[in-house]
């Protein structure tokens, strides 16, 4: 049993993962200004042994009274519509938030555990992505306030590896869904899904030609806790290889929640990645872990969510 702090544990990746650490056992420190997450993520755990909720921007000093063995770092905003409207805060919590949560670690002498992204590698001229490849990233788009702060996050937690001896992992998480994603966070497959239940036009961005690889949130947190638990240093992409075009996923979306609404297409947004992919050959071979929840199935059970509480 550990006790672990996670930052942005009210978000959708972190309050998934604080549930799955505590069902094994572990306790758990949830801290999140609330942003962008919401205690609505969290209120099955307030009842649970173990379990404890912050309030607090951890772009501003942290600490955590007692032991703790690891800090999970998923603070941040996530979305393209989230960068443009709290840039700034996007900035800070990449950066000035990850150097507190290493401050944190050092101080308690626990492992370190920074999610990072795929967005680290840009509008990638190399594909499939491999962790090997160093990418390609506009550092004055509109993006570039997440993607340049993840970045910068990936140094910092390097050098504090290799100057202070921190144990440390970094993951880069591919797109992920599921239950929890906010109805209203602009990304492709909220928007698609509560489209699709309101019978409204799915809105397409550009031509549509462009690729993403969408991984069901189950199989993304499971692949976090095998490489916490792994003695892994240096990024490992956890992420599901099944890639499609954004068209090719709309008329997923329409088979499967057997929707007729009609297709529009809108502006593609500035620096939108042309295709993405992740190679996870690493995950497979030094975590044994791979995707099982096929995209239908995943977006069955997320449309069903969206349809039954939001
Ligand atoms: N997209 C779209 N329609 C939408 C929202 C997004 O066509 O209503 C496209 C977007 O331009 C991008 C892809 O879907 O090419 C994934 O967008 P999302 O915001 O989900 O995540 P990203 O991978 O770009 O961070």
């Amino acid at each position: 049993m550990a006790r672990i702090v996670v930052t942005g544990g009210a978000g959708f990746l972190g309050s998934h993962l604080c549930r799955a650490l505590l069902d094994r056992g572990d306790q758990v420190v949830c801290i999140d200004n609330l942003i962008t997450g919401t205690t609505a993520n969290i209120e099955e755990l307030f009842g649970v042994a173990g379990f404890t909720f912050v309030q607090h921007d951890v772009s501003s000093y942290v600490w955590v009274p007692g032991d703790v063995d690891a800090i999970m770092h998923f603070a941040s905003p996530a979305s393209p519509i989230d960068f443009e409207r709290i840039p700034i805060q996007t900035l800070k919590v990449g950066s000035l938030g990850t150097h507190n949560c290493l401050g944190l670690a050092k101080a308690k002498g626990a492992t370190f555990f920074l999610a990072s992204t795929s967005e680290t590698y840009g509008d990638p001229l190399v594909h499939p992505q491999s962790e090997t490849y160093w990418g390609n990233v506009n550092p004055i788009g509109p993006r570039g306030v997440y993607d340049e702060a993840k970045r910068f996050a990936e140094a910092i937690t390097m050098a504090y590896h290799r100057h202070h001896g921190i144990d440390i992992r970094i993951v880069r998480i591919f797109n992920t869904y599921g239950p929890r994603m906010r109805p209203d966070d602009g990304r492709v497959v909220s928007n698609f899904v509560n489209q699709a239940l309101a019978g409204e036009p799915l809105t397409i961005y550009g031509d549509g030609h462009q690729t993403r690889s969408f991984c069901y949130v189950d199989d993304e947190v499971r692949g976090f806790l095998a490489l916490l638990d792994a003695e892994v240093t240096g990024p490992v992409n956890i992420g599901n290889p099944h890639e499609i075009t954004v068209a090719e996923f709309a008329r997923v979306v329409l088979e499967v929640t057997g929707s007729a609404s009609p297709i529009e297409q809108r502006p593609l947004p500035v620096d939108d990645p042309t295709q993405r992919q992740p190679d996870i050959t690493l995950a497979r071979t030094l975590l044994g872990w791979e995707p099982v929840v096929e995209l239908r199935e995943g977006i069955s059970r997320t449309a069903e969510w969206f349809a039954k509480d939001h």
